[in-house]
């Protein structure tokens, strides 16, 4: 291995990678996420990110300020091209639906679920009867809308030709759990620590062992969770009565049990889970 020259952020379609010569795993989700902003009813605190989940994708608000919030709404193809093109009331009317709409229960699934709610009211946990309700959004601000397309993506090699890669260079997520930048903020803060420390120590940074240290290090932490998002985007994608029994138990478990929600809640960074 080469001394490190370049560094190579360039994004989920990096051309420093394929110059790199290195082998990439990708998949295509085929949806698109549809973002935007958006501004709400009503004004309030608005410091809590809300997501729901629906057959095609989830639906999520990110909060900006006191009336505003960012839309990431993950759809399938035809349905987020056809939304892109309605006019912005009608695709808040839209929107509020996806956000609102109470959907019909599966009956099996319906009978499994009161089932558990007792038996959990009955061992005295929470049955999670209760939930927070979603905001809703009175307008999304003009030329506001775009949609980016969806999919997996991870370089097998993050150094390499004297090149280093970052951010969605190396790895690319499904937003369903506002990772993506985090793990490339990771990536940025590792790289720099263990360079800092080969100065600090005396050492030559240009020495590929403390690269190849980053790729490790990077990697242990990126692909388990890459592979976490990808499961979890599987999990919440259709309707068959299996995986809605297994997410809804799933849910009502964690819901239940504190220190259980809260630590799911830390890994996906958001703060209501429907
Ligand atoms: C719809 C959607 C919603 C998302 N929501 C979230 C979220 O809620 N939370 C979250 O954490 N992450 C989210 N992400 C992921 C997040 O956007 C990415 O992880 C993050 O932007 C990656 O940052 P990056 O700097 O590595 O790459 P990018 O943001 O893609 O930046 C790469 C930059 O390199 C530039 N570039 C590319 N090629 C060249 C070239 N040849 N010459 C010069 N410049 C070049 C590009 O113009 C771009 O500015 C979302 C992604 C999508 C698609």
């Amino acid at each position: 291995m080469s001394e490190v020259r370049e560094v190579g952020a360039d994004g989920a379609n990096s051309a420093v990678r394929r110059a790199m010569g290195v082998q990439y795993l990708s998949w295509n989700y085929d949806q698109m996420g549809v973002v935007g902003t958006l501004m709400l009813s009503e004004e309030s605190e608005n410091t809590i990110a809300w997501q729901r989940f629906l057959p095609g994708g989830p639906v999520a608000l990110l909060p900006l300020d006191s009336t505003r919030s960012s839309l990431v709404w993950s759809l399938p193809v035809e349905k987020s091209r056809r939304l892109l093109a309605l006019p912005d009331e009608q695709f808040v009317d839209e929107l509020n639906d996806a956000l609102w709409k109470q959907h019909d229960h599966i009956s099996s699934v319906g009978t499994c679920m009161s089932w558990m709610e007792a038996t959990l009211r009955r061992i005295g946990l929470p049955d999670g009867a209760t939930r927070q309700l979603p905001p809703s959004v009175r307008a999304i601000v003009p030329k506001s809308r775009a949609a980016f397309p969806l999919g997996f993506g991870h370089s097998t090699r993050y150094v390499a030709n004297g090149v280093v890669l970052v951010g969605d260079a190396a790895h690319r997520v499904h937003p369903l759990a506002g990772q993506g930048v985090n793990l490339g903020f990771g990536d940025v803060s590792d790289l720099t620590r263990l360079l800092a420390d080969a100065v600090y120590s005396g050492q030559d940074i240009t020495h590929p062992s403390w690269l190849e240290k980053y790729e490790s290090t990077r990697q242990r932490h990126n692909v388990p969770t890459q592979f976490a998002i990808d499961a979890l985007h599987r999990l919440y994608y259709g309707d068959a009565p299996p995986l809605v029994l297994l997410r809804s138990i799933g849910l009502q478990v964690t819901n239940a049990i504190h220190p259980l929600k809260v630590k799911i809640q830390i890994f996906i960074g958001t703060h209501d889970m429907e």
